[in-house]
């Protein structure tokens, strides 16, 4: 057997999207894990025929054709206060649900299975909480393109959902053809951060408090209960918290900004090694809509900050996407913004995320150290700046100001 990174032995080359498992009729193909905690295809060469088909539906070997025609931007957050808690940024991908999925429904998603993530459809949308919220860590797609074409031929309407290696790993394995019956929706991606970081968390709660993790939100928000459909949900932006729950019914809240998860991760530290190659993170897309973070609010559309309860970045990228936006727009608070600015504050909507040089010495201290250890060699600590503007003087209170000379008619504020 041979571990195969299909195109070259390189790792940068496999984006561990599983389209090759998936396309091949003799099941030769498994993934398995690396030291990193990483999956690539392992090929059983006693069952492999070399017909080829892998590297056909490889997006890595075969980039799939992305939209190219004028894009159109909006920004703003689910009206509905509920929707709005449970999901990420501003629930536009609720809303775009419920413009999509009238009738004879498929909605793929990724679900958080304990530790792993993995990919499953749903038939109705009632059960839609399960893909909310974002789960920090690659999803195992299982057998989900597959599904999609059987689906899309029995001429259901089909609405795909992932990371932007996996939309292009659907379109490569549906060899590029169109089909009208699905819509492809992609989140802003910043890479998948190695799953041996969680996995030494656990370990260090097993030994602490002798149970386990049965559930983890990476973006919590704490909110009173929701007594009006319209009310704004605080926190999104400055008081988020990672809230574990474990098996025996303890519940530990880490504050976001605070949070080592977040420093090493967003320091590029442990991130799979094609992320920092990644060719989708581009303004070019292939998805159909793309949503993200509205960053950048508080500077260049501080109306659409939803006090602090978060808000969507909804890039259409074709002319399916710009259709079932126009509908989903009813379920919105929110506006369409230049591209070019919201552009700005999109990293990874412009480029694939920077090599960090000590990544290999984190992703070492990664195998071998326990958790306190790596977060302690490892996460940067909160600076007195950070601090400053979480409490005293930053995006919220910017915003807050801003409203009231809104309010006077006097002008915005930076
Ligand atoms: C790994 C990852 C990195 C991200 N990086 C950025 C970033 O750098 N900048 C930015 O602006 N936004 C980023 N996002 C997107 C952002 O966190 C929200 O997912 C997005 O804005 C949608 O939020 P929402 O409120 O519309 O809906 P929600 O209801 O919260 O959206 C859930 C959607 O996310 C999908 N999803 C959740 N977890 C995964 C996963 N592990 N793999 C594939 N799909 C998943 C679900 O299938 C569903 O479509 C990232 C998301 C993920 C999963």
């Amino acid at each position: 057997m041979s571990v195969c990174y299909l195109d070259s032995e390189i790792k940068t080359s496999c984006y561990g999207c599983e389209a090759c498992v998936q396309a091949c009729s003799r099941k030769a193909i498994t993934m398995v894990e690396d030291d990193e905690g990483f999956r690539y295809p392992r090929i059983d060469d006693s069952l492999c025929i070399h017909c080829g088909l892998c590297r056909k539906v490889c997006p890595h070997s075969n980039p799939p054709e992305r939209f190219h025609e004028e894009k159109s931007v909006y920004g703003g957050y689910h009206k509905d206060a509920e929707v709005r808690a449970e999901s990420t940024s501003g629930g536009g991908f609720s809303a775009i649900v419920d413009a999509w999925c009238d009738d004879n429904y498929v909605i793929f998603g990724a679900v958080a299975d304990g530790l792993n993530v993995r990919h499953e459809y749903i038939t109705d949308k009632k059960a839609l909480g399960k893909f909310r919220k974002s789960k920090y860590s690659q999803s195992q797609i299982g057998t989900a393109y597959f599904d999609t074409k059987k689906f899309l031929r029995e001429g259901r309407k089909v609405l795909f959902s992932g990371t932007p290696c996996h939309i292009a790993a659907l379109k490569s394995f549906l060899r590029n053809k169109s089909y009208e019956n699905l819509l492809m929706v992609e989140v802003v991606c910043e890479g998948v951060p190695s799953p041996l970081y969680v996995r030494k968390y656990d370990a260090y709660l097993q030994d602490k408090y002798k149970s386990s993790i049965r559930d983890l939100d990476y973006r919590y928000t704490d909110s009173a209960p929701l007594k009006s459909k319209d009310r704004i949900t605080p926190g999104k932006w400055d008081f988020e918290v990672m809230h574990t729950v474990m098996n025996n019914g303890r519940v530990l809240k880490v504050d976001r900004w605070l949070n080592p998860f977040w420093s090493i991760w967003l320091s590029h530290l442990m991130s799979r090694p094609s992320c920092y190659e990644c060719p989708f993170a581009a303004a070019e897309r292939n998805a159909d809509i793309t949503l993200g973070d509205l960053w950048g609010v508080h500077l260049y559309c501080p109306d659409l900050y939803g006090r602090n309860g978060g808000s969507s970045l909804v890039v259409c990228n074709s002319a399916q996407g710009k259709a079932v936006w126009q509908i989903a727009q009813q379920y919105m608070h929110g506006r369409e913004l230049s591209f070019e600015t919201a552009l700005k504050y999109q990293g990874p909507m412009r480029s694939h995320i920077a090599s960090n040089p000590l990544r290999d010495a984190c992703m070492a201290d990664l195998r071998a150290c326990d958790y306190q250890t790596i977060n302690k060699k490892w996460a940067k600590k909160p600076t007195v700046k950070l601090l400053w503007q979480k409490y005293v003087w930053g995006n919220r209170q910017k915003v807050w100001l801003w409203n009231i000379l809104h309010h006077l008619k006097i002008t915005s504020i930076k």
